[in-house]
């Protein structure tokens, strides 16, 4: 495939869409609100279209990584769209969305003779900048292949999970444990500071010790120097668990639900920070 529509240009695709550039494949992209990544990556040879749909119509390969099933719905599900793409396109879906939206967006896709991988992703802004992202594809694996190009660009591992839908659906576990993951480390971090303990040679010891969590050691430093530029938007996150919420309605999950609640209590305040933001709940 050569030919990309990318639709996303956000804080995780307008890195991914400047390496696919870099690499050599054609992007169609739209303006949405911003318009410094439209022209930096016009810069680098991607083309400008009017519309999704136009920019669908050329596509071989369709890649969307929004914020959520709202944007989802609003931009794949849109008539426009759905009328332009061609048969025997590759949709890449990689919003953290629900497995439900997915499906709903597989039936339509399907119906129009695409192939459709369910495909979000994790490593942050820096793996979406240095190409070692994590994806987690639910789909069939011949058109997980077809895709090696692509992945090879912006992924370190490309895990196949299952059906569409299994992706979205790890995602949302992987994010609960994440967002669970911040909120245990924060605290860690505070009773450290009150105990005047030496934050490096904490680091050092949890790093060796059962504590560890890849967020206490990769976001402690952020947490004390109160750097709160996204990133990852806390309402991004507070989204992501409220799915994994939702998925697990009849089971028990309080700790998810404790932690849910108190990202939704920053959420007005400072959604569009870094959820590390939630370093700084003191309720
Ligand atoms: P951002 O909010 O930074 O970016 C979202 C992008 O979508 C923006 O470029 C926005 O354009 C664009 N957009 C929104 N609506 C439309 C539309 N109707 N048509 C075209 N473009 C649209 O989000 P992120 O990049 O951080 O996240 C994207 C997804 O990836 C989310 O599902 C998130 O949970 C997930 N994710 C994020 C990670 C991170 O570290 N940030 C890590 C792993 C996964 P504009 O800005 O112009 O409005």
């Amino acid at each position: 495939p050569k030919h990309i529509a990318f639709i996303g240009l956000g804080a995780m695709g307008f890195p991914m869409a400047k390496r696919l550039c870099q690499a050599g494949f054609h992007l169609d992209i739209v303006l949405h609100r911003h318009r410094q990544p439209v022209e930096e990556l016009v810069g680098m040879g991607a083309t400008l279209v009017d519309s999704v749909a136009t920019a669908c119509r050329n596509a071989d390969v369709i890649i969307s990584i929004l914020p959520s099933d709202k944007e989802m719905a609003e931009v794949l599900l849109n008539a426009d769209v759905r009328g332009s793409v061609r048969p025997g396109t590759i949709l890449l879906e990689m919003t953290s969305g629900t497995p439900n939206m997915m499906a709903k967006v597989e039936d339509v896709y399907v119906d129009l003779g695409c192939h459709v991988l369910d495909a979000p992703v994790s490593g942050g802004t820096i793996g979406a900048a240095n190409g070692s992202l994590t994806v987690m594809a639910g789909g069939n694996q011949e058109i997980i292949d077809k895709l090696s190009s692509i992945f090879d660009v912006l992924a370190k591992q490309v895990f196949t999970v299952g059906q569409v839908g299994d992706g979205k659906a790890i995602k949302a576990i992987n994010q609960m444990l994440a967002g669970v993951h911040m909120v245990a480390a924060s605290e860690a971090i505070r009773l450290a500071q009150h105990l005047h303990i030496d934050m490096e040679r904490l680091k050092d010891v949890v790093a060796a010790s059962s504590g560890a969590s890849w967020m206490f050691l990769n976001k402690i430093d952020t947490v004390l120097a109160r750097n709160f530029e996204p990133g990852f938007k806390l309402d991004l996150m507070k989204k992501d668990i409220r799915i994994a919420l939702d998925e697990g309605k009849q089971i028990p999950l309080p700790i998810t639900g404790l932690v849910h609640e108190l990202y939704q209590l920053m959420s007005s305040q400072n959604g569009d920070e870094d959820f590390s933001v939630i370093s700084t709940l003191a309720p």
